[in-house]
C-alpha cells in the first residue's frame, strides 16, 4: 500500500471494486465517514472488498445516510489470505475483542474460536467477532480479511486436523526453552498456533495434544502468560522465525 495513501480512512466494502464505479455506502459507514471524520464531497478514501484490492476512491455525495463514492484507481492488488491458523480458547468479551484484533495486526488468516475443558465462554456472537476482524483489517491494512470460523470442541478440531498442517500448541506445561529450533523445524510447512484458557488445558487434553504426531509443543518461557499475551507473543515468534516478519 503506498504510504501517501496511508492517512486516508480505510473501509471494507462487499461490491465489486471497478474503475469508474461508483458506489453508495449503507448508514453506518456513511455516518461514520460524513459525520465523525467530517468527510466530504473530493475527499479520499480507500475501499477494499478482499477480492479486488485497494482502491482510492472519492467522494461526489456527501449526504450523512448515503456517501456516494466514485472509484479513481487501485492503488494496490489483491494478496492472498494468510496461511497461518491461529486457534483460541475463546475469553470474556473485551479481552475477545482484543484477541481477534491481534490475530489479524499479527497476520493470522484463520481464526477459530476452541472449546477447551477449561473454556468459560461456551456461546460466541460470531457477527461480533467478524466485526471486529474487519475493523482491525481496516486498521492494519491486511487486504483480505480473515476468515473467523465458528466455534469447535478440541475434539472435533483434533479429530478433523489435516495431517499436513503442523499444529503449535502454546503449553504452559512444557519447560521452559526457546521455540526457535522447533519452529525452525516447521519452515516451509502450513502451521497453526494453540492457545488455551485462562484455566489452562486440562492434563487429559494436554496428553492428547501431545502424543499426536503433527502436534509441536512449545514454551513462551518460564512465566505464565495470560491468554492474551500469550496468543501475541506467540503469534510474534511464529511470523518472525518463519512468518511474514523475514
Ligand atoms: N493455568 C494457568 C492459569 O490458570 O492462568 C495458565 C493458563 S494461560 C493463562 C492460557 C494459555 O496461554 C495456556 O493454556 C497456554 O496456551 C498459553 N501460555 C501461557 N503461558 C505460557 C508459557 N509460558 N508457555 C507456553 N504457553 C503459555
Amino acid at each position: 500500500m503506498p504510504r501517501s495513501h496511508a492517512a486516508l480512512p480505510r473501509l471494507f466494502v462487499a461490491p465489486d471494486l471497478a474503475a469508474g464505479a461508483q458506489l453508495t455506502l449503507g448508514k453506518e459507514q456513511s455516518l461514520y465517514l460524513a459525520a465523525v471524520l467530517r468527510k466530504s464531497v473530493g475527499d479520499d478514501v480507500v475501499l477494499f472488498n478482499g477480492r479486488d484490492g485497494a482502491w482510492l476512491c472519492r467522494l461526489v455525495g456527501d449526504s450523512k445516510k448515503s456517501v456516494v463514492l466514485e472509484l479513481v484507481e487501485q492503488i494496490a492488488g489483491q494478496t492472498p489470505r494468510s496461511e497461518l491458523w491461529y486457534g483460541f480458547a475463546p475469553l470474556k468479551t473485551e479481552r475477545l475483542d482484543y484477541v481477534i484484533q491481534k490475530a489479524v495486526e499479527m497476520g493470522a488468516g484463520t481464526i477459530q474460536p476452541v472449546l477447551t475443558r477449561f473454556t468459560q465462554v461456551s456461546r460466541l456472537k460470531h457477527e461480533r467477532l467478524v466485526a471486529n476482524a474487519i475493523e482491525a483489517a481496516e486498521q492494519c491494512e491486511v487486504l483480505a480479511v480473515p476468515t473467523v470460523e465458528q466455534e469447535v470442541t478440541l475434539e472435533r478440531l483434533l479429530d478433523g486436523w489435516p495431517a499436513e498442517r503442523a499444529l503449535i500448541f502454546a503449553d504452559e506445561g512444557e519447560a521452559s526453552s526457546s521455540p526457535v529450533t522447533a519452529l525452525e523445524g516447521l519452515r516451509g510447512r502450513p502451521v497453526g498456533l494453540l492457545i488455551g484458557p485462562e484455566g489452562g488445558f486440562a492434563d487429559e487434553e494436554r496428553a492428547r495434544l501431545r502424543a499426536l504426531p503433527y502436534v509441536v509443543p512449545v514454551s513462551l518461557g518460564p512465566r505464565i502468560l495470560r491468554a492474551d499475551t500469550a496468543a501475541v507473543a506467540a503469534l510474534a515468534v511464529i511470523q518472525a522465525i518463519i512468518g511474514d516478519w523475514r
